[in-house]
């Protein structure tokens, strides 16, 4: 018991819960880290969608692979983690959009992701809410939802009956050398330190480029069947991409309560959690524009969260390079709920030095001091 521990995790987050999942499962001795408690940060703020995208082969490999470990993990899951097997339906507003359902399309048939294309008609099938003047969608069936504050729990209660030491309310100040110092002064040693600190991870890895990213969230009172899929306009992909104007896009979810989940927006710079009138009212008549009925729903608690960002929206995941005892798990930016499991995986095998099923080579933190050196 009184063994230091092999590896320890700074973060509670839903990364940093589901790096010590794993690794408790390989039998190291782990001892988790927050300075709040699990899931206070982007974790406690989001949608928890867990999507297969394509924005890149490596967006692409890591979301598709951790899909498959929620989907394996899927009996396990307790009920308040509100798994929702209930897909993904992206709906095009116009023929340029239908371009990029059948290009979407085609990218998911060839990597063996099922995915079905919808007319106008069957859209509005599919979702009776949605306006009508839609051209058509794609439903990606194997897409789902889950409850993140629960899920981070889970996989920390399973890494807990595995031997994991859970720290809340202890802000760790600097990490490196095979040492853990805490603000209070205690210093803690362990082979491998993972930063897991989401937005924070600069602060104790100084040089990574992580920024946060302010998005607001509403959701309304219970209205039982009103949606059926996590609906998301495929402008929301354009929105996504912007690495500096503020956006919305229309994005909504089914909430195993019945509740209905609307989103997102996306501002750099904002550091201040407020929840921005201007921008949540953009980002409601952006939903109610295709989905006119939520205008008439109550909504019940409005609130913000910052998504861990890097620059090429994708994950740190390994060694910092000033310390190879230094693991960086971190800059998910809003995918961190469904890559997680994957990053587990990714971590565990960089320190046991075992290979991994998907190519960890395109999440390496090298990768920013590269393009540092090109700039
Ligand atoms: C509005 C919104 C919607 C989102 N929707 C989705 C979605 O639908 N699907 C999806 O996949 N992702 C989504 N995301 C993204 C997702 O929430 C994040 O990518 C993910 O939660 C990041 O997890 P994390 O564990 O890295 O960070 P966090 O959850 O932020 O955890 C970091 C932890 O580190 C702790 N910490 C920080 N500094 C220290 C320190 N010095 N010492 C000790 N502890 C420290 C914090 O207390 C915190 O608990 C969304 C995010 C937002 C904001």
């Amino acid at each position: 018991m009184n063994k230091p521990a092999e590896v320890v995790i700074v973060g509670a987050g839903i990364v940093g819960a589901a790096c010590a999942l794993e690794l408790a499962t390989e039998g190291l001795r782990v001892q988790v880290i927050d300075e709040s408690f699990p899931g206070a940060g982007s974790t406690g703020a989001a949608m928890g969608h867990i999507v297969v995208m394509d924005d890149s082969e490596a967006q692409f490999a890591i979301t598709r692979y951790s899909q498959i470990l929620w989907d394996d993990l899927r009996d396990q899951l307790p009920s308040a983690v509100e798994f929702d097997p209930c897909g993904t339906l992206w709906v095009a507003a116009d023929e340029d959009e239908m371009g990029e359902v059948r290009r979407k399309f085609n990218y998911y048939r060839e990597r063996g992701v099922n995915a079905e294309i919808l007319d106008s008609q069957q859209v509005r099938e599919a979702e009776p809410h949605l306006r009508s003047s839609l051209v058509g969608g794609l439903r990606v069936p194997g897409d789902s939802v889950l409850y993140p504050p629960c899920a981070v729990g889970f996989l920390l209660q399973k890494a807990r009956e595995l031997g994991a030491r859970i720290i809340q309310g202890k802000p760790v100040s600097a990490i490196g050398r095979g040492s853990v110092r805490l603000a209070d002064g205690t210093t803690l040693s362990a082979g491998f330190i993972v930063n897991a600190t989401g937005q924070s991870a600069p602060k104790l890895t100084p040089g990574i480029n992580v920024k946060p990213r302010k998005g607001h969230l509403v959701i309304t009172d219970r209205y039982p069947n009103f949606l059926h899929h996590q609906v998301v306009e495929l402008g929301y992909l354009k929105s996504a991409h912007s690495l500096t104007a503020d956006s919305v896009a229309f994005n909504v979810q089914p909430r195993k309560t019945g509740q209905i989940l609307i989103g997102s927006s996306r501002q750099y710079g904002a550091e201040n959690s407020a929840v921005d009138e201007s921008i949540l009212t953009r980002m409601l008549q952006r939903a109610f524009q295709f989905m006119p009925d939520l205008g008439f729903l109550s909504a019940i608690r409005v609130w913000t969260g910052f998504r861990p960002a890097t620059p090429d929206k994708l994950p740190l995941i390994g060694p910092s390079l000033e310390d190879p005892s230094v693991l960086i798990a971190a800059g998910h930016e809003g995918l961190g709920i469904t890559t997680s499991l994957a990053t587990g995986k990714l971590v565990s095998s960089q320190i046991l030095g075992q290979r991994a099923a998907i190519p960890t080579q395109p999440y390496l933190p090298s990768r920013q001091m590269t393009a540092e050196a090109h700039v």
